[in-house]
């Protein structure tokens, strides 16, 4: 056989073979370059909030060789903090972060998918979402508004708040004027306190003007931040309001679903990632930050007094039943997360529980 002949039967071959192996609509969809925006809640520079959303884009970019690019708009850079869901839902922008608790107003069942007032843990909820059927009710929230929502974040157990006075019994909530959104603002105000709804910026000057008497915002890492310290004296634990707070990252559904099947794998992978990357972030800054708020500026850390939680655990318990007789979405979503808690908690009063008894004595703060 003449070498010529050779080099065009097997280059021929290999071409045969190249063209069994990939399709060419394959080829193309692999070479194709997705250019997204994404749109978030979040502040410019917020540690784990913007800067997981970031993360997020940036990992995408990097997992995918650059087929897709995310350019990431912080809130009021495109939309308005709460125009980031319906941006997505109607495919103004591809892709969105917040939490699911601001969609509350179209449809009460997202808020279980965020936090729960005395509910999950950020393991728990990430048990649910991922192990016990959580993510699979989330889509099915989200599915007639066109969003398809991921995990990607978490801010840890948060804690109570800032308070210019001692709360000693369920009483001190009455006329107490806190900031504080959500189902735990339902909570508060079925207490007696006045709830009042203010943006991220706001809170400090009101808390210092004394035109609010309390703010929660969300664990030491970003309240050390906001500096609420310079104005309020107690900083009450445990953040019962919020004990697990989930961060979402949304997909318009038709952008999702455009995407070849490795791509939208990728996604999801990465949106798995940053949850854990930025919870990571948030329980190595709160720990530093903590003993920065008790050393360095002399915070009163207080811990709520067992009857004052328990006084709100039964108020949180009317709430959560009185959100879930909205529709029955809700009712379904209350059913299937009070059964997963039940259980995921008889396993934690013989793991989790037990073991932080234990090592409780050696980390015990001074104040206790
Ligand atoms: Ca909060």
């Amino acid at each position: 056989m003449e070498r010529r002949d050779f080099l065009k039967k097997t280059g021929a071959a290999a071409a045969a073979v190249a063209g069994t192996a990939v399709s060419a609509p394959a080829v193309l969809a692999a070479e194709k370059t997705y250019r997204w925006k994404m749109v978030t809640t979040w502040a410019p520079n917020t540690p784990v909030l913007q800067t997981g959303a970031e993360m997020f884009a940036k990992q995408v970019e990097a997992a995918t060789g650059g087929r897709i690019k995310i350019q990431v708009f912080a809130a009021g850079e495109l939309v308005p903090a709460l125009g980031t869901f319906d941006a997505v839902s109607d495919g103004t922008v591809e892709c969105g972060s917040g939490a699911s608790y601001y969609q509350a107003g179209k449809s009460p069942a997202a808020q279980w998918f965020s936090s729960v007032p005395f509910g999950l843990n950020p393991q728990g909820m990430n048990t649910w979402f991922y192990s016990a059927g959580g993510l699979k009710l989330w889509e099915e929230v989200y599915a007639p508004f066109n969003v398809v929502p991921r995990p990607q974040g978490n801010t840890g157990v948060q804690m109570g708040g800032w308070f210019r006075k001692e709360m000693k019994s369920i009483d001190d909530y009455k006329g107490l004027k806190m900031r504080i959104p959500g189902l735990g603002g339902k909570v508060v105000a079925k207490a007696g306190g006045t709830v009042v709804l203010l943006p991220g910026g706001e809170i400090f000057t009101s808390l210092e003007r004394g035109v609010i008497d309390a703010t929660e915002w969300v664990g030491p890492l970003l309240d050390l931040r906001a500096g609420f310290y310079k104005a309020a004296q107690y900083y009450y634990y445990p953040g019962w309001h919020e004990p697990g707070t989930t961060l979402e990252v949304i997909f318009n559904k038709k952008a999702y679903e455009s995407l070849p099947k490795d791509l939208q794998m990728t996604l999801d992978a990465v949106a798995m990632q940053t949850n854990l990357w930025s919870l990571s972030q948030a329980e190595a800054g709160n720990g530093a930050a903590l003993e920065e708020l008790i050393n360095v500026h002399k915070v009163n850390l207080m811990r709520f007094p067992d009857p004052l939680l328990e006084d709100l655990r039964k108020l949180a318990a009317e709430v959560l039943e009185e959100e879930a007789a909205k529709d029955p979405m809700a009712k379904k979503v209350n059913e299937a997360f009070k059964k997963f808690k039940k259980q995921i908690g008889v396993w934690g009063a013989v793991s989790g529980r037990p073991y932080y008894d234990v090592i409780a004595g050696k980390y015990a703060l001074k104040s206790e």
